[in-house]
């Protein structure tokens, strides 16, 4: 089995190449991804020489590239490039669309010219909007996207579902929570909190920090697309949750207690335009058809996750001081 993974030197990615080369020691993986600001090869190190990983630097808009490597006989395709980042997308739209809408179009007619046995577009719940204080989305739920990011992320999938009905290409698209876990970049929210208190610093908070999201250990997300890539029926369409929903307030102070920092480093912000208030995963689906279960609860997932980042400060130290400063000024002031 050839794998082609794309993105797989981002946080997602990474933990899945991991993951398969540990599950599937007999898949070649090959790993295809740009290396924007996101993407680090340092997650990869330990397999960096395996016989069965190759590493290639490119872009999935070069349908050049792209061609190359779709020759080598690729079976499976998970697709994890992207721009993936909300905040970004708000203050630099454009590369989100040539991104995620034109990168995956690339992709997908590469696959359509070679022959593959599953294309796994990597999505998110975000392209169902918000919602209110009850109720969960579903994979009925209709697409109603509010950032930039998730709109341009409803484009890839919508492509990807038009292939499938119109070229016949087998299929998958997996539609997932917030995922928290080892190699996620300091600018997202749980990396953002564990970085900060560990620096002594404030942690920003957006609004009044009663936004709920779902959280998912990224090591259930590799195992749930795993199943995907196996079992999943062509066409379909799955949604992956961990059933954990906390407001972000929550999780920061979650954070501050299992580091014994005072809440007092807690700033609230103004909040970020157009930012839904919930997000809730019914993944009855994958859990139905395919068996899946996540395996990790909140409360071990997240105190793993901080051992992680105490373990591993020279990973997000080197991050930190090079252009993420600019970045973290821009969006939220000076430290
Ligand atoms: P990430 O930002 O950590 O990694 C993205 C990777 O894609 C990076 O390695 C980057 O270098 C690479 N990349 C970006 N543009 C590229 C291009 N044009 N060509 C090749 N490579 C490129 O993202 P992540 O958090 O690992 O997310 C992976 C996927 O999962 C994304 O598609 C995202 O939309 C989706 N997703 C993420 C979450 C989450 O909580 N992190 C939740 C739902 C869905």
């Amino acid at each position: 089995m050839k794998l082609l993974v794309t993105g797989g030197a981002g946080f997602i990615g990474s933990n899945f190449v991991l993951y398969m080369l540990k599950e599937h020691p007999t898949y070649e993986i090959i790993n295809v991804d740009a290396l924007t600001y996101a993407g680090n090869l340092e997650n990869l190190k330990s397999i960096e020489s395996h016989p069965n990983y190759t590493f290639v630097k490119a872009d999935i808009q070069d349908a050049a590239a792209m061609d190359a490597l779709f020759q080598q006989g690729i079976d499976i395709v998970v697709n994890f490039a992207a721009e993936s980042h909300v905040d970004r997308s708000i203050l630099d739209p454009g590369i989100f669309v040539t991104t995620n809408v034109m990168g995956t179009q690339v992709l997908l007619d590469a696959a359509k010219k070679y022959g593959i046995t599953k294309f796994v577009q990597v999505s998110t719940d975000e392209v169902y909007g918000t919602l209110g204080a009850t109720g969960l989305f579903t994979e009925e739920t209709p697409l109603a996207p509010n950032s930039p990011y998730s709109a341009s992320k409803a484009g890839g999938d919508l492509l990807v579902r038009a292939y499938h009905e119109t070229f016949g290409l087998p299929v998958n698209i997996t539609r997932c929570s917030n995922n928290y876990g080892p190699y996620q970049f300091p600018e997202k929210l749980i990396p953002l909190m564990i970085t900060q208190a560990l620096n002594d610093q404030q942690l920003p908070v957006y609004g009044d920090g009663l936004h709920i999201r779902d959280w998912l250990y990224v090591e259930d997300h590799c195992s749930a697309i795993d199943l995907v890539i196996h079992e999943g029926v062509n066409g379909e369409i799955y949604n992956v949750g961990g059933n954990n929903e906390r407001t972000n307030i929550q999780i920061v102070k979650t954070i501050l207690a299992e580091l014994g920092k005072p809440e007092s480093l807690i700033t609230f912000v103004k909040d970020r335009p157009g930012h839904d208030r919930r997000y809730g995963i019914d993944a009855t689906k994958l859990t139905n058809e395919l068996s899946w279960s996540p395996k990790h609860n909140f409360e071990s997932g997240i105190k793993e996750t901080i051992r992680w980042y105490l373990d591993n400060q020279e990973w997000w130290t080197r991050i930190q001081s090079g252009a993420y400063q600019t970045y973290y000024e821009k969006q939220y002031g000076t430290r």
